[in-house]
Protein backbone atom coordinates (compact mmCIF):
# COMPACT_ATOMS: atom_id res chain seq x y z
CA UNK A 1 0.00 0.00 0.00
CA UNK A 2 1.26 3.72 -0.73
CA UNK A 3 2.03 5.30 2.50
CA UNK A 4 0.93 8.73 0.82
CA UNK A 5 -2.24 7.83 -1.04
CA UNK A 6 -3.23 4.29 0.43
CA UNK A 7 -3.28 2.62 -3.28
CA UNK A 8 -1.95 -0.12 -3.59
CA UNK A 9 1.95 -0.44 -3.98
CA UNK A 10 4.46 -3.23 -3.17
CA UNK A 11 7.41 -0.45 -2.81
CA UNK A 12 4.65 1.09 -0.15
CA UNK A 13 5.19 4.28 -2.28
CA UNK A 14 3.65 4.90 -5.77
CA UNK A 15 5.14 6.56 -8.43
CA UNK A 16 2.15 9.62 -8.90
CA UNK A 17 3.10 9.97 -5.04
CA UNK A 18 6.72 9.97 -5.30
CA UNK A 19 6.79 12.39 -7.82
CA UNK A 20 5.06 14.84 -5.48
CA UNK A 21 7.01 14.02 -2.65
CA UNK A 22 9.98 14.27 -4.84
CA UNK A 23 9.17 18.20 -5.80
CA UNK A 24 9.38 18.78 -2.15
CA UNK A 25 12.12 16.92 -1.31
CA UNK A 26 15.24 19.27 -0.78
CA UNK A 27 17.61 17.98 1.72
CA UNK A 28 19.44 21.08 2.64
CA UNK A 29 22.38 22.40 4.70
CA UNK A 30 22.66 25.13 6.68
CA UNK A 31 25.63 25.70 8.70
CA UNK A 32 25.03 26.10 12.79
CA UNK A 33 25.09 29.55 14.26
CA UNK A 34 25.51 28.19 17.67
CA UNK A 35 28.25 26.15 19.61
CA UNK A 36 26.97 22.78 19.83
CA UNK A 37 26.92 21.63 16.56
CA UNK A 38 28.30 22.49 13.11
CA UNK A 39 25.75 21.62 10.49
CA UNK A 40 21.94 20.78 10.35
CA UNK A 41 20.28 18.91 7.33
CA UNK A 42 16.52 18.41 6.70
CA UNK A 43 15.04 16.54 4.02
CA UNK A 44 12.06 18.27 3.45
CA UNK A 45 9.96 21.35 4.88
CA UNK A 46 7.06 20.56 7.79
CA UNK A 47 3.98 20.87 4.89
CA UNK A 48 2.17 19.12 2.18
CA UNK A 49 3.05 15.54 1.64
CA UNK A 50 6.05 15.38 3.78
CA UNK A 51 4.00 16.88 6.71
CA UNK A 52 1.52 13.86 5.89
CA UNK A 53 3.82 11.27 5.65
CA UNK A 54 5.85 12.55 8.92
CA UNK A 55 2.39 12.76 11.25
CA UNK A 56 1.00 9.27 10.13
CA UNK A 57 4.70 7.57 11.30
CA UNK A 58 4.22 9.67 14.29
CA UNK A 59 0.54 10.16 15.58
CA UNK A 60 -1.11 7.25 13.32
CA UNK A 61 0.71 3.89 14.34
CA UNK A 62 1.46 3.34 11.12
CA UNK A 63 5.13 1.79 11.32
CA UNK A 64 5.28 1.04 7.93
CA UNK A 65 5.22 4.21 6.35
CA UNK A 66 9.02 3.91 7.47
CA UNK A 67 8.95 1.67 4.28
CA UNK A 68 7.63 4.70 1.97
CA UNK A 69 10.12 6.36 3.85
CA UNK A 70 13.15 4.26 3.00
CA UNK A 71 12.06 3.64 -0.59
CA UNK A 72 11.93 7.21 -1.38
CA UNK A 73 15.43 7.89 0.00
CA UNK A 74 16.90 4.84 -1.50
CA UNK A 75 15.93 6.57 -5.01
CA UNK A 76 17.87 9.83 -3.84
CA UNK A 77 20.70 7.86 -2.53
CA UNK A 78 22.93 9.78 -4.50
CA UNK A 79 22.03 13.03 -2.83
CA UNK A 80 22.60 11.76 0.24
CA UNK A 81 26.21 11.07 -0.02
CA UNK A 82 26.80 14.13 1.78
CA UNK A 83 25.91 12.71 5.02
CA UNK A 84 28.47 9.54 3.83
CA UNK A 85 31.23 11.30 5.84
CA UNK A 86 29.55 10.52 9.54
CA UNK A 87 30.79 7.52 11.07
CA UNK A 88 27.60 6.88 13.45
CA UNK A 89 23.77 7.79 13.70
CA UNK A 90 22.21 8.81 17.27
CA UNK A 91 18.97 9.14 17.58
CA UNK A 92 16.46 11.45 19.84
CA UNK A 93 15.33 8.97 22.02
CA UNK A 94 11.53 8.80 23.16
CA UNK A 95 10.91 8.36 26.96
CA UNK A 96 10.37 4.12 27.82
CA UNK A 97 6.78 5.39 28.73
CA UNK A 98 6.22 6.93 25.28
CA UNK A 99 8.14 3.76 23.56
CA UNK A 100 5.80 1.74 25.21
CA UNK A 101 2.57 3.97 24.33
CA UNK A 102 3.53 3.85 20.90
CA UNK A 103 5.30 0.60 20.01
CA UNK A 104 8.33 2.43 18.68
CA UNK A 105 10.07 5.14 17.66
CA UNK A 106 9.49 6.99 14.61
CA UNK A 107 13.07 8.92 14.74
CA UNK A 108 14.96 5.40 15.21
CA UNK A 109 13.28 3.71 11.50
CA UNK A 110 14.02 7.18 10.14
CA UNK A 111 17.66 6.54 11.23
CA UNK A 112 17.35 3.00 10.56
CA UNK A 113 16.24 3.88 6.64
CA UNK A 114 19.35 6.31 6.61
CA UNK A 115 21.70 3.14 8.09
CA UNK A 116 20.66 0.70 5.53
CA UNK A 117 21.14 3.06 2.61
CA UNK A 118 24.18 4.34 4.07
CA UNK A 119 25.79 1.83 6.27
CA UNK A 120 26.22 3.82 8.75
CA UNK A 121 25.80 2.23 11.98
CA UNK A 122 23.15 3.32 14.64
CA UNK A 123 24.72 3.44 18.34
CA UNK A 124 21.90 3.32 20.97
CA UNK A 125 22.41 2.91 24.49
CA UNK A 126 24.25 6.47 24.66
CA UNK A 127 21.78 9.38 24.94
CA UNK A 128 18.33 8.81 26.84
CA UNK A 129 15.83 10.05 28.64
CA UNK A 130 16.03 10.57 32.23
CA UNK A 131 12.08 12.04 32.66
CA UNK A 132 9.06 11.92 31.57
CA UNK A 133 7.85 15.31 29.91
CA UNK A 134 4.80 17.07 28.50
CA UNK A 135 4.74 16.02 24.78
CA UNK A 136 6.85 19.09 23.12
CA UNK A 137 4.25 19.59 20.36
CA UNK A 138 1.63 20.87 22.44
CA UNK A 139 3.57 23.79 23.70
CA UNK A 140 5.18 27.03 22.79
CA UNK A 141 8.92 28.24 22.19
CA UNK A 142 9.16 29.40 25.79
CA UNK A 143 7.62 26.50 27.36
CA UNK A 144 9.42 24.15 25.10
CA UNK A 145 12.56 25.33 26.46
CA UNK A 146 11.79 25.09 30.30
CA UNK A 147 9.88 21.64 29.80
CA UNK A 148 12.95 19.88 28.04
CA UNK A 149 16.05 21.29 30.41
CA UNK A 150 17.87 18.73 31.75
CA UNK A 151 15.54 15.89 30.57
CA UNK A 152 18.51 13.79 28.61
CA UNK A 153 21.80 12.38 29.84
CA UNK A 154 24.58 10.48 28.07
CA UNK A 155 26.50 7.38 28.99
CA UNK A 156 29.38 5.36 27.09
CA UNK A 157 30.58 8.50 25.97
CA UNK A 158 34.19 6.27 25.13
CA UNK A 159 32.54 4.58 22.34
CA UNK A 160 31.54 7.70 20.49
CA UNK A 161 34.84 9.83 20.91
CA UNK A 162 36.13 10.96 18.35
CA UNK A 163 33.75 9.61 15.91
CA UNK A 164 31.54 12.13 13.49
CA UNK A 165 28.01 11.88 14.63
CA UNK A 166 24.58 12.72 13.28
CA UNK A 167 22.06 13.09 15.58
CA UNK A 168 18.75 11.90 14.08
CA UNK A 169 15.49 13.46 14.66
CA UNK A 170 12.04 13.37 12.99
CA UNK A 171 10.87 17.25 13.34
CA UNK A 172 12.88 20.50 13.59
CA UNK A 173 10.39 23.20 15.64
CA UNK A 174 12.24 25.45 17.67
CA UNK A 175 14.74 22.83 17.94
CA UNK A 176 14.85 23.07 21.49
CA UNK A 177 14.85 19.03 21.67
CA UNK A 178 18.09 18.84 19.58
CA UNK A 179 20.19 21.87 21.43
CA UNK A 180 19.19 20.01 24.78
CA UNK A 181 20.66 17.02 23.32
CA UNK A 182 23.87 18.69 21.85
CA UNK A 183 24.44 20.30 24.84
CA UNK A 184 24.55 16.90 26.74
CA UNK A 185 26.78 15.79 24.01
CA UNK A 186 29.12 19.30 24.71
CA UNK A 187 29.21 18.46 28.27
CA UNK A 188 30.91 14.73 27.84
CA UNK A 189 33.40 16.55 25.80
CA UNK A 190 32.00 16.23 22.08
CA UNK A 191 33.29 18.50 19.83
CA UNK A 192 31.13 20.75 17.96
CA UNK A 193 33.10 19.79 14.91
CA UNK A 194 31.86 16.11 15.18
CA UNK A 195 28.52 16.83 15.16
CA UNK A 196 25.53 17.22 12.63
CA UNK A 197 22.01 17.35 13.32
CA UNK A 198 19.26 15.76 10.36
CA UNK A 199 15.73 15.63 11.06
CA UNK A 200 13.27 14.62 8.54
CA UNK A 201 11.25 17.46 8.65
CA UNK A 202 11.96 20.95 9.10
CA UNK A 203 9.04 23.54 10.16
ZN1 LIG B 1 0.30 7.04 -3.69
Amino acid sequence: MCGICGKENKNFLCYECREKLQKEFEFKKIKSKNNFFIEQYYFFKYKNFARKLILELKFEKKPYIYKTIEYFLEKNQKKLEKIKKYDIIIVVPLSRKRKLKRGYNQSQLIAQCISNILQIEIQNGILYKTKDILPQSTLNKEERIQNIKGVYSAKNIDNIKNKKILLVDDIYTTGSTLNECCKVFAKSGIKKEDLGILTFAKD
